[in-house]
């Protein structure tokens, strides 16, 4: 394991490849920000809202996938008031057992300032019998609900006859997953080919049980039909000099976004700004740690760092105090809803954990092998 010479990206990212001089891509489009020429960039992106403007068929110009968190608030503000489009927002909820009352509040601030939204939920049983699934066969509850998640908008885009998708953040240039990688920064319909969706296949979450018909919210729109369509995904974020973690994060904590007060230990976020509207993302990111070495601190310090908000000596010091740690009580949680013991939870994780980055202590807990900023 090798760590980016200015940031903490490990090598194991899935997806990443670092540079002859042992710089991560992110770095170097962060970099390439100070020489942008803004003023060209919003030109490029005026010409996408003209598009969108002029395809547009039903009166929604453009659709937005919301989930009531920082990024999606502060896109959808962005989108009305800046670009003055008329935006669909689509959220796609979270079953009762899963969603917080503060994904409900922030979805609820979101209609109470002024937009259309669409709420899909797929059915709760089906949810939860592939989340298990998925747990079981890839140690990621998240494999199958993503699905759903990043199905959504492109299908009901073709529905509804909306050209234009809104994204955020460009997976590619912004974390380093390179499938992700369109024709330009701002192309996002490659975004099938995420680390995330592999393709958008959906075969493997069919059995005897579960036919075809059972998961049409899990389908990815194929290519042809989103051509078909004429579909136009694009990132946001790529036009944005000030996109992270923390700045989406304030503006939309100051139009009414409700943000999380546990401590970073509990929940692997200093800010307490991400997966506001469940528990159980939190969980999946100490599993991320144990499989590659690095959680979401990493993913919020490195930011950061790029933006000369931290330093790498510091960073390591968070790093090394929280990433990886979740409080007991959403392990807990998660296994009361898919129905598992503890026992069993455990047999399904250490199986996945990497062996070359972690060992047992002596009371049997996984701890690196790895120095943080170092590498093995
Ligand atoms: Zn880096």
């Amino acid at each position: 394991m090798k760590y980016c010479k200015k940031c903490l990206q490990p090598n194991t990212r899935p997806g990443i490849k670092f540079d002859k001089d042992g710089i991560c891509p992110p770095c170097r489009y962060f970099e390439s920000l100070n020489s942008v020429d803004w003023d060209e960039r919003r030109k490029e992106l005026d010409e996408i809202v003209k598009w969108g403007k002029s395809h547009n068929k039903s009166g929604y110009d453009c659709i937005i996938g919301v989930s009531g968190g920082k990024d999606s608030t502060r896109q959808a503000f962005f989108v009305k008031d800046v670009l003055k489009m008329n935006p669909l927002l689509i959220s796609l909820s979270y079953p009762p057992e899963q969603i917080t009352q503060m994904g409900v509040d922030n979805a609820s601030n979101m209609i109470k300032h002024g937009f259309d939204c669409i709420t899909i939920n797929p059915a709760p049983q089906l949810w939860k019998k592939l989340m298990h699934k998925s747990f079981f066969q890839v140690t990621n509850w998240a494999k199958s609900t993503e699905l759903a998640l990043f199905s959504s908008v492109p299908k009901l885009a073709i529905a509804y006859q909306i050209p234009l998708i809104w994204w955020g953040e460009n997976a590619a240039l912004q974390l380093g997953d390179l499938n992700v990688m369109g024709k330009n920064g701002s192309d996002g319909n490659n975004l099938r080919k995420q680390n995330t969706l592999n393709g958008a296949d959906y075969r493997w979450l069919l059995s005897d049980e579960v036919k075809k018909n059972k998961v049409l919210q899990y389908i990815y729109p194929s290519e042809k039909e989103m051509e078909n369509a004429d579909l136009k995904i694009t990132f946001l974020g790529y036009f944005w000099k000030d996109w992270s973690a923390i700045d989406n994060g304030n503006f939309s904590a100051l139009r009414g976004l409700e943000i999380r007060k546990e401590h970073p230990k509990d929940i692997q976020d200093l800010m307490g700004i991400s997966s506001l509207d469940e528990e159980w993302v939190s969980m999946n990111q100490m599993i991320k740690y144990l499989k590659f070495g690095f959680g979401r601190i990493t993913d919020y310090v490195n930011e950061e760092i790029r933006n000369y908000r931290m330093t790498r000596e510091y960073a390591i010091e968070l790093v090394e105090k929280f990433d990886g740690k979740c409080a007991e009580k959403y392990i807990d949680s998660f296994c009361d809803y898919i129905e598992i013991s503890k026992v069993d939870f455990w047999k399904q994780v250490d199986k996945s954990v990497d062996q070359n980055l972690f060992k047992r202590d002596s009371f049997g807990k996984w701890v690196p092998k790895f120095k943080v900023g170092v590498g093995i």
